[in-house]
């Protein structure tokens, strides 16, 4: 590998994980930041409510952690979740010192409720373009920095050697060339998979590149089964499903069926602030009770005014598709959100890869548990991210860490046999799949269809030449991986629902991971 191409980190990924860990470990060592599309192709920039932290003066670290372990319903990293909520004030501070222009009330930052949430903790900026704000201030940050950044370039494979990450391999998607480039450090901050199912609310680069290359460098892979289903993604023909935020409902918007029956209070005392998973399948009952597609949030009764300055991003879109909000009910439905699990990390940041870190939406240091309450995603990118390079910047040995936490079972993907008449793998037929057969209510039938057809489809794959054939390959690699852990837990828990076990059970209180050479079982 050429002296030219060598750097201390290499950091995959441009949305808010990949840009604030490459500003802050600039001052540590030369920086590389390898990106697919262009810088702000990511779901980062489409976040709407905001970031999660507790800096009210009704508010506390304590207050925010028990809201979180609450939402996480008994799968949380208690340790890993204290970090979170206690070291937010500093990433805050670090954000506002590098121009990010959070709303303010009377001179202070203004905070938001939000489901599940027990006091309005919120920040947000331009109102409900908090991830525009985010991306833009971060983005023109690096710009202006010494660091690296190649666009248009996709990581197609980490190179380990003895057990220790050397550096990536990059398709250059312009050219079709692939390079090779050595680092001390590979951070993955390659974000989701929404673009796993039908609807998703996830930006086309969300296809689980980081999970597919991580697993086949030998990584943990943990909690996939908790895929995350954002109850109210607009739902107008021929308009991709935009999000409809929680905080529409935390102003006081209510849900109507097409009957017009405000219906969240028949199923939970919550109502309609209660946790996004009970949410998303009462409106799918709500659906199929009145034989619809859709139901409506309604905002009619509230101000005009208050609609189009707390959601101007909101109200501007459904405008532009023909729909006044301040005058007419807003069609909305379901639509997969956002990945819980991932590559498995300690609460530094370090997978069981010595230099392979992972931190947003690509990691999982099990802070959401089986159920990520609302706006702690962003918040979670900002603190995993500064944790990656407080450690990396003790400049110690770089040894395989012990990245053991919580009670676990590892797996690793048996090769199935092949079925008789396999479709041809295609993004359609994929997203088709895992809607139908591992969306938002699952059981075993649906779940054993779709494992068996994407081991199919896994082992017809050709090699990958360009950036769609190696999305889809990584797309078919981290379904598998989402299918098989959903078979595999026979319970009900957080966002995982399984009409054939539709209760939580104690001897399911533990992690499933996978890993491509299966070690061992533990269970503790
Ligand atoms: C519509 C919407 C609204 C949301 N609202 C909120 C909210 O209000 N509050 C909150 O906390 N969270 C929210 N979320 C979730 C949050 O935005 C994401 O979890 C977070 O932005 C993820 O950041 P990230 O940096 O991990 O990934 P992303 O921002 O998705 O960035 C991933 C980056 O990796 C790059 N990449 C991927 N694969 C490769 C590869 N193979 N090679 C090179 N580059 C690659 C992509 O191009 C992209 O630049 C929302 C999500 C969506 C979709």
């Amino acid at each position: 590998m050429s002296p030219i191409n060598q750097y201390d980190y290499i950091i995959a990924g441009s949305g808010i994980a990949g840009l604030y860990t490459a500003l802050l470990a600039q001052e540590q060592g030369s920086v590389l930041v390898v990106t697919k599309g262009s810088m702000d192709d990511c779901n980062t920039k489409y976040a709407q409510g905001g970031v999660a932290a507790a800096i009210g003066r009704n508010d506390s670290p304590e207050l925010h952690f028990k809201d979180t372990i609450a939402a996480g319903d008994g799968l949380c990293d208690e340790k890993a979740v204290r970090i979170l909520v206690s070291e937010a004030t500093d990433c805050i501070t670090d954000l506002v010192n590098l121009g990010m222009p959070f709303d303010t009330l009377d001179g202070e930052i203004a905070l938001a409720m939000e489901a599940a949430h027990s006091v309005p903790r919120i920040l947000h900026a331009g109102g409900d373009a908090t991830g525009e704000h985010i991306e833009a201030t971060l983005g023109d940050q690096v710009r202006s920095s010494k660091i690296q950044v190649l666009e248009d370039s996709l990581v197609t494979e980490i190179l380990v050697e003895k057990g220790t990450v050397k550096g990536i391999k990059v398709l250059d998607c312009r050219t079709g060339s692939i390079e090779e480039f050595g680092c001390r450090f590979l951070i993955l901050a390659t974000g989701g998979a929404g673009q796993l199912f039908k609807f998703t609310t996830n930006s086309d680069v969300a296809t689980g590149d980081g999970i597919a290359l991580a697993f086949s460098a030998g990584a943990e892979i943990t909690d996939m089964e908790f895929y995350q289903f954002h109850p109210t993604a607009l739902h107008l023909p021929g308009v991709t499903p935009f999000l409809i935020s929680e905080a529409v409902r935390g102003e006081g918007g209510v849900l109507r069926n097409v009957e017009g029956y405000h219906f969240m209070p028949d199923y939970t005392p919550d109502g309609d602030l209660a946790p996004r998973d009970i949410v998303a399948r009462s409106i799918l009952y709500e659906m199929k009770k009145t034989s619809s597609d859709k139901v409506f949030v309604d905002v009619t009764h509230l101000p005009a005014r208050t609609i189009t300055t707390r959601f101007p991003h909101i109200y501007r879109f459904c405008l532009e598709q023909g729909l006044d909000i301040t005058k007419e009910l807003i069609p909305v439905a379901p639509a997969a959100h956002y990945m819980i699990g991932g590559i498995k990390t300690n609460s530094w940041g370090e997978t069981n890869i010595a230099g392979l870190f992972a931190c947003g939406e690509t990691g999982c240091a099990a802070v959401h548990g089986a159920n990520r309450l609302a706006s702690n995603s962003l918040l979670e990118a900002l603190v995993f991210s500064k944790r990656i390079v407080t450690k990396t910047s003790e400049r110690v040995k770089v040894e395989v860490p012990a990245t053991s936490q919580g009670v676990e079972v590892h797996h690793s993907l048996d090769q199935k046999q092949v079925l008789q008449a396999v479709p041809a793998p295609s993004l359609p037929a994929l997203q088709m799949l895992l809607w139908d057969k591992v969306g938002i209510i699952r059981n075993k039938e649906g779940l054993t269809q779709a494992a068996d057809m994407l081991a199919a489809w896994q082992e017809s794959l050709p090699q990958p030449v360009d950036r769609p054939s190696y999305e889809l390959s990584n797309l078919i690699l981290t379904g598998r991986l989402v299918t098989e852990a959903a078979l595999l837990r026979e319970e009900s828990r957080g966002v995982h629902f399984r009409s054939d076990f539709p209760q939580s059970s104690s001897q399911w209180q533990h992690h499933v991971a996978f890993t491509k050479y299966q070690s061992s079982v533990q269970r503790l």
